[in-house]
């Protein structure tokens, strides 16, 4: 199987690279292990949230200078600001062409709803999802917080409660669908994806309108759990014509319906371009030849190698098995690339779990080109992008999705360069 370029991954980093790859004429390969972040993620995507004394940041392009002096190795830092503002620029235009619709863009964060109700900075946010500026109140006076029976996922008194401290008047209840009492008799399989596609049946719509007219008659907005619009936003904005207001969704618990949405956009998108897409498929090991990448052979490929002229790796940390700990050591499985650790195993995590966790910014170490290294020497056609990588931490720095998307679209565009430079 011979390509222009195999990546590794198909999450929002490797499936984003191969977008900006495949429009550009590149034959790529994607194999993809098994579920990836997205599955389990809030659907905003963070690009710099927050600073270490744990203030907002409202303009993340402005931070880019203070965090390359706390945090050189920070991919960010490596990319350099005007790099990395350009590959945001083109990541916002990318994930538009997909048909995903967000409020934010890149010259401000704004604060998203979490399912407790409180608020946290972001940049992207399904349009869906409610939002309020830096430092501002939601704009709303009145809201209902309407819940569903038996979806153990979200609870509308939590998300009411921190609303509430908010100033907001808030009132909880819960949806009464009969059309959903057969999944409910199920609590393993009563899920927010489930649900949707019980609630997302065109008959059922004009249901679940007159119920939520019911319960938002006094109130400015109505938040639901995302639990509708599972192949895209038609569903909700339907609801909100009908109901007369802003009908809004915030996370649930996994699985995310909001994420699994992007997930399946962008793979589509890749496909109809002529990615190749293996789901299900693990790469297990990888022929090099002096400092390139020859061969990658895959689980379900035993002996037929897949062959392309670039690699890209983007298998995620260690949820995603793209890192492996072991007690004593962390290894990057496929390569055995060089990476960024503590060799001290008590320095992995600190006893206070509310602190930053160490072992958060370990992942792969790279050259200034995104190359992996083994030995310290760069393999001349691998680059490495995403979650694998490390020196940054993606949770108390609230810069998950960001570095995904920026090195994706920076890989992307090196690996096109080179082929520029060929022809
Ligand atoms: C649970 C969770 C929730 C998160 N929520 C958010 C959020 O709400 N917002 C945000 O900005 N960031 C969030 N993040 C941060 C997240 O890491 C990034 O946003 C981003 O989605 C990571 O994408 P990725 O493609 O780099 O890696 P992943 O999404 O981890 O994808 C890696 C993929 O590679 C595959 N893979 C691994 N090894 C192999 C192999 N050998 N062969 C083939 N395939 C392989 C895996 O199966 C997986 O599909 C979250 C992270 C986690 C873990």
């Amino acid at each position: 199987m011979k390509f222009d370029v195999a990546i590794i991954g198909g999450g929002l980093a490797g499936l984003t690279c191969g977008i900006q790859l495949a429009e550009q004429g590149k034959r790529c390969a994607i194999i993809s292990a098994g579920q990836s972040a997205l599955h389990f993620s809030s659907g905003s995507l963070d690009f710099l949230s927050y600073r270490p004394d744990g203030s907002a940041i409202d303009n993340p392009l402005d931070a880019l200078a203070e965090l390359a002096k706390h945090s050189p190795e920070h991919p960010y830092s490596l990319l350099g600001a005007e790099c990395v503002k350009q590959m945001a620029g083109q990541a916002e235009r990318l994930l538009q062409d997909c048909g995903l619709h967000f409020n934010g863009s890149i010259d401000h964060n704004h604060l998203r709803v979490t399912p407790l109700g409180t608020l946290r900075a972001t940049w992207l946010s399904p349009v869906e999802v409610p939002t309020a500026a830096i430092n501002s109140p939601l704009s709303w006076k009145r809201i209902a917080v309407v819940g569903i029976e038996g979806f153990l996922d979200f609870q509308p008194q939590l998300a009411a409660g921190s609303l509430a401290e908010q100033g907001i008047e808030v009132t909880t209840d819960y949806l009464h669908v009969p059309a959903l009492d057969r999944l409910r008799n199920n609590p393993s399989e009563f899920r927010a994806t489930n649900i949707s596609r019980v609630l997302d049946l065109p008959e059922n719509t004009e249901l679940l309108a007159e119920e939520l007219v019911r319960l938002a008659d006094d109130v400015d907005a109505v938040i639901l759990p995302a639990c509708i619009g599972l192949e895209n936003a038609k569903s909700v904005s339907l609801l909100c014509a009908r109901v007369g207001k802003p009908v809004m969704l915030v996370p649930t618990l996994p699985p995310s319906l909001l994420g699994i949405r992007m997930h399946q956009a962008l793979r589509r998108r890749f496909q109809q371009l002529g990615g190749q897409f293996m789901p299900g498929d693990s790469v297990l090991r990888a022929e090099i030849d002096g400092q390139c990448v020859k061969k990658i052979y895959t689980r379900n490929h035993t002996d037929i190698p897949v062959v392309a002229d670039q690699v890209v790796l983007a298998s995620g940390s260690f949820f995603s098995n793209g890192l492996i700990a072991e007690f004593d050591r962390i290894y990057e499985p496929v390569f055995g690339l060089d990476v960024l650790d503590a060799s001290q195993r008590g320095d992995w995590t600190q006893e206070n779990m509310f602190s930053p966790q160490p072992y958060l910014r370990f992942g792969v170490k790279t050259d200034q080109t995104l190359r992996g290294t083994v030995g310290g020497k760069p393999l001349s056609n691998l680059y490495i992008i995403g979650a694998v990588l490390g020196g940054y931490d993606p949770l108390q720095q609230g810069c998950g999705a960001g570095v995904s998307l920026v090195t994706a679209q920076y890989v992307a565009q090196q690996i096109l360069a080179l082929a520029e430079v060929a022809a």
